[in-house]
């Protein structure tokens, strides 16, 4: 299957993973019972993650010893039974633990001790909205620790202060001294979601380096701030109209560079979930029918005029009914996602789908081949010799595939002769993958 294997790039209609999922537990560290339990309440609420609740310092050390994965980020009271003086946050340091400290207490030399240790931010408990904006910086710290920023500047020391301060927040730094070099890394990394750049470069400057980057990348996939030097107003609007989704005027304190990135990451991510709703199912996070599609026609479209190729294959999950009927609806729900997971990971680059209750498709946009059959054959066989515990049974399930290459007049001809394909399938003994019509 060199044909599909052998493509490193990712294919723009490729199933990624969507959503984001917590993937260690947040600590919230807290005496007060009513205060934890209301912080537990609010984090549950809004992400749907795991907490657990130390009251001490020492059950703080403890949670962190015992927890696996390792925590990430902590919710931090400074003022312990065991540790009235913020020790809390050492600890949180010697772990690697990103901390969010709340405290009752309030005053600059406070905040100035914690900014020189390195919390994320320093939240007075009595301040308007703590505890949701707490709840909301903890969330974007854990995605943090998945983000990455490309900071440009051509002076080393504010490469240096940008980078600490994108750390500090636990984003994944990369940096460039120059607008060409910047468009290399933006090119290697294709992970990187925002660029912080200068204004004032040699070579490239920041308005180019920005329009140059928004002909490639646009402003709902990668965000661009402009970083403008103090008194010149034009900077930051010339920077807007360059492409930038925002901009940020020097001096500019730590807060501020703070609130600026996340509320940019924040936007990225609900368009990324507005884009997901409307095009994926909810239950597997795999494309819907209408995408399907609509993506497919693109790629039919495409392998038409360059008369390259194309197969698609329908897939269907065997005597479904009886596992509804057998085992109930959420054992039914189970395997389809099990299924799911599985025809993901089998078809990464490729446009994958679910078209229907147990019903799934698949595009390729290379020729038809035995290596493209084998493939299936694999996917086959793995749901094959799998199965599922549930309910301390094992289940296991199969299922059919109808292969077509026959391009027709309209895709809605190449996927009808993938389900007469699997028809063929059904009618026999299920559990195989039918090749397309006069192929071998
Ligand atoms: P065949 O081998 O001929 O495909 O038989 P089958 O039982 O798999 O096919 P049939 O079309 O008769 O039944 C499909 C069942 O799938 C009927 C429907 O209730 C069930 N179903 C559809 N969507 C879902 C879902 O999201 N969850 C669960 N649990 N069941 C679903
Ligand atoms: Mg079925
Ligand atoms: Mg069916």
């Amino acid at each position: 299957m060199t044909a599909i294997r052998n493509r490193n790039r990712l294919h723009p209609l490729a199933s990624a993973p969507t959503g984001f999922k917590f993937d260690s537990p947040i600590l919230v560290v807290e005496d007060q019972k009513s205060t934890a339990e209301y912080t537990v309440a609010l984090m549950k609420d809004r992400w749907g993650c795991e907490v657990l609740v130390a009251d001490s310092l020492k059950a703080a050390k403890a949670a962190l010893d015992s927890t696996l994965p390792a925590i990430k980020v902590a919710i931090c009271d400074l003022n312990l039974p065991d540790a009235p003086y913020g020790e809390v946050i050492d600890l949180m340091n010697q772990y690697g633990v990103a901390a969010i400290a709340l405290t009752g207490a309030y005053g600059e030399e406070l905040r100035t001790s914690l900014n020189k240790k390195g919390v994320v931010d320093f939240i007075p408990k009595g301040s308007v909205n703590a505890y949701e904006y707490t709840v909301g910086l903890a969330g974007r710290v854990q995605k943090n620790f998945h983000t990455s920023i490309l900071v440009v500047d051509d002076s080393l020391s504010a490469r240096a202060l940008y980078k600490h301060m994108c750390e500090l927040l636990r984003c994944k730094v990369f940096t460039a001294s120059n607008g060409y070099q910047a468009l290399e890394l933006l090119s290697q990394h294709p992970e990187i979601s925002m660029m912080l750049t200068d204004y004032s470069m040699s070579g490239m400057d920041g308005y180019e380096l920005t329009a140059n980057t928004r002909a490639k990348y646009s402003k709902d996939k990668l965000a661009i701030i402009g970083i403008s030097a103090g008194a010149d107003e034009e900077i930051s609007s010339n920077f807007l109209k360059c492409g930038a989704n925002d901009f940020l005027a020097k001096p500019f304190s730590y807060q501020e560079f703070l609130c600026r990135i996340h509320q940019n990451l924040d936007m990225l991510d609900l368009i990324q979930a507005n884009r997901d709703a409307a095009q994926r199912d909810y239950m597997t996070g795999l494309y819907n029918r209408r995408f399907f599609f609509e993506a497919g026609t693109t790629l039919y479209d495409q392998a038409k005029l360059n008369r390259s190729g194309i197969v698609a294959a329908m897939i269907d999950l065997d005597f479904f009914k009886k596992i509804n009927d057998q085992y109930g609806h959420d054992c039914g729900d189970l395997v389809i996602k099990h299924f799911a997971a599985l025809l993901n990971s089998h078809f990464k680059e490729m446009l994958v789908a679910r078209i229907g209750g147990e019903e799934f498709a698949v595009l390729l946009d290379v020729p038809y081949s035995e290596e493209v059959y084998a493939q299936f054959e694999a996917l086959r066989t793995a749901v094959y010799s799998s199965s599922i515990d549930f309910a301390g049974e094992k289940i296991s399930y199969t299922i059919s595939v109808g292969l077509s290459c026959q391009l027709g007049e309209t895709i809605d001809d190449l996927i009808k002769g993938a389900d007469i394909a699997l028809y063929q399938s059904k009618k026999g003994q299920r559990n195989q993958v039918v090749a397309p019509i006069g192929s071998f």
